[in-house]
Formats: structure tokens, sequence, C-alpha cells
């Protein structure tokens, strides 16, 4: 498990019972970062992309790496307030709230193909708002991919209960 066996586990983190799979340990050991790569580019390397959308802000770094390497565009989706032309809004709930993303409106084109990037994936609610967007967008939404994938938190299910196909590197089950 090259890939898993480099990510960190840090209990307790950012509240009491997180166990946050910490990515920094893969990302600053240069056979991590490129092993990763470059399975998710040749996942990828025969199918038609147009764009890489990454989740703020872990999705940034492994989705501008693979856009890199794919030889296709990179789109931010963001936090609310921070990106400086005009743009599509979606909110999402929280455990305790509501949050909001944003891409610029005029980030993807109508039928445009688009790779979705973040990190990890848990309850799915971030990536479910970011395939809303994209989806307003008239973008069309090759796969949802993500280095872990918490399937006890249901994101991958809920993800494909709405259409989409989820892909993950590796899985932390329990705990
Ligand atoms: P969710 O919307 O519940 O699928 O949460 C996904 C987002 O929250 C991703 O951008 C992750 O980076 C972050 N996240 C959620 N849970 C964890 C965790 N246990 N460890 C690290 N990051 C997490």
């Amino acid at each position: 498990m090259p890939i898993k066996s480099r990510i960190r586990t840090v209990p307790h983190y950012p509240k009491p019972g997180i166990m946050f799979r910490d990515i920094t340990t893969l990302l600053k050991d240069p056979t991590g970062f490129r092993i990763t790569i470059n399975e998710l580019a040749s996942r990828y390397a025969n199918t038609k992309i147009d764009i890489v959308a990454g989740i703020e802000a872990r999705g940034f770094i492994i989705g501008a790496a693979l856009a890199y390497q794919l030889g296709v565009g990179f789109v931010p989706i963001r936090k609310q307030g921070k990106l400086p032309a005009a743009t599509l809004n979606q909110d999402y709930s929280l455990e305790y709230g509501t949050d909001r993303i944003e891409m610029h409106i005029d980030a993807i084109s109508a039928g445009d193909r688009i790779l979705l990037v973040d990190d990890l994936i848990a309850t799915g609610g971030t990536a479910e708002a970011a395939c809303r967007l994209i989806k307003r967008a008239h973008g069309q939404i090759v796969e949802c991919c993500f280095v872990i994938d918490l399937p006890d938190l249901g994101g991958r299910a809920r993800l494909e209960q709405q259409g989409h196909t989820v892909f993950a590197l590796c899985e932390f089950v329990g705990d």
C-alpha cells in the first residue's frame, strides 16, 4: 500500500472524535507524490477530459499536478469570496450550518468534460456541491476522483446515487 502507508492519521483533529487523514506526509515524499499523480494520470490517460476541477485547498495540489500531467486545463473551485471575477455559487450543509463554494462563471464551457478532484471524500457534501456547480455551468462530469475514500461516511454512495462515478486510490474503513 505505497500510498495509504504514507498518509498520516492525526486523531482528534480538528475536533475530538475526528481521525484526520493528513496527506502532507504523502506529498512531501517524492515517491509518494509521484505515484499518486501517476496512478491517477494512467487511469485517465485514454479518457477524453477537457478540464480538471480541483476543490480548495488540497484538491488544488492533486488536481493541478494531474491536469499538468494530462495536458489539460485546471479550474479551481474555491471557498466563498476568493475568486475575483463573476462566480456561480453553491451552498451546502455542514454538520452545523452551511458553507458555500464558488467557481468562475466562464471557467467551463457547455459540454466540457470535467474530472472533479479532491484529496478526500467523507460525507460527500463538498463534492456534491461541486458537481452541482459544474452541472449548472453545463459541464459533463466524467468522474469524481479522490486520494482517500472514507466509505463509512457514505459520500461515495451519495454521489453514485446521483449518477456520478467515483474513484479513490485508497480507503480508510472503521476508526
Ligand atoms: P465531505 O464534504 O464531508 O465529503 O468532506 C470532504 C472535505 O473535507 C474534503 O475537502 C476533505 O479535505 C475534508 N475532510 C473531511 N473529513 C476529513 C478527514 N477525516 N481527514 C481529512 N480531511 C477531511
